[in-house]
């Protein structure tokens, strides 16, 4: 045993990769909730339930998941689902999402995608 004056303080060390697991998990859940809500027309309870999600990664420096990434709105955190909470228009390379709540444009490209399928085709031919 070693002498008591020798010994460390008991300190809680914080395991950061852990807290980011947790904090991923918590995300994930809260999210599924904000499309339960959204798909029962609750837009409020499920905007809640993003920012609270959202506030778990800003304070455990956790990513949105991928599969959610696109699934708010970023102005007002409007759970977005298309034809209930958002309009999804696609053409000239990208996805057009509106918000129907705030009327927030967000724009995702697939040029690359479009390329990367006409090389393959022709590569075919
Ligand atoms: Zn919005």
């Amino acid at each position: 045993m070693r002498p008591e004056g020798l010994r460390r303080p008991m300190v809680k060390r914080r395991h950061r990769g852990m807290e980011r697991r947790i904090a991923l998990e918590r995300m994930t859940s809260l999210f599924r909730l904000a499309e339960e809500e959204a798909l029962q027309r609750h837009a409020d309870r499920a905007r809640r339930y993003v920012e609270l999600a959202r506030r778990i990664g800003m304070r455990y420096n956790a990513r949105v998941p991928a599969a959610f990434k696109r699934s708010f709105c970023k102005k007002c955190l409007a759970f977005l689902l298309p034809s209930v909470s958002a309009r999804v228009r696609v053409g000239r390379g990208r996805v057009v999402v509106t918000c129907t709540a705030c009327g927030a444009v967000q724009r995702y490209p697939y040029r690359r995608e479009q390329t990367a399928r006409r090389a393959a085709r022709a590569r075919r031919q």
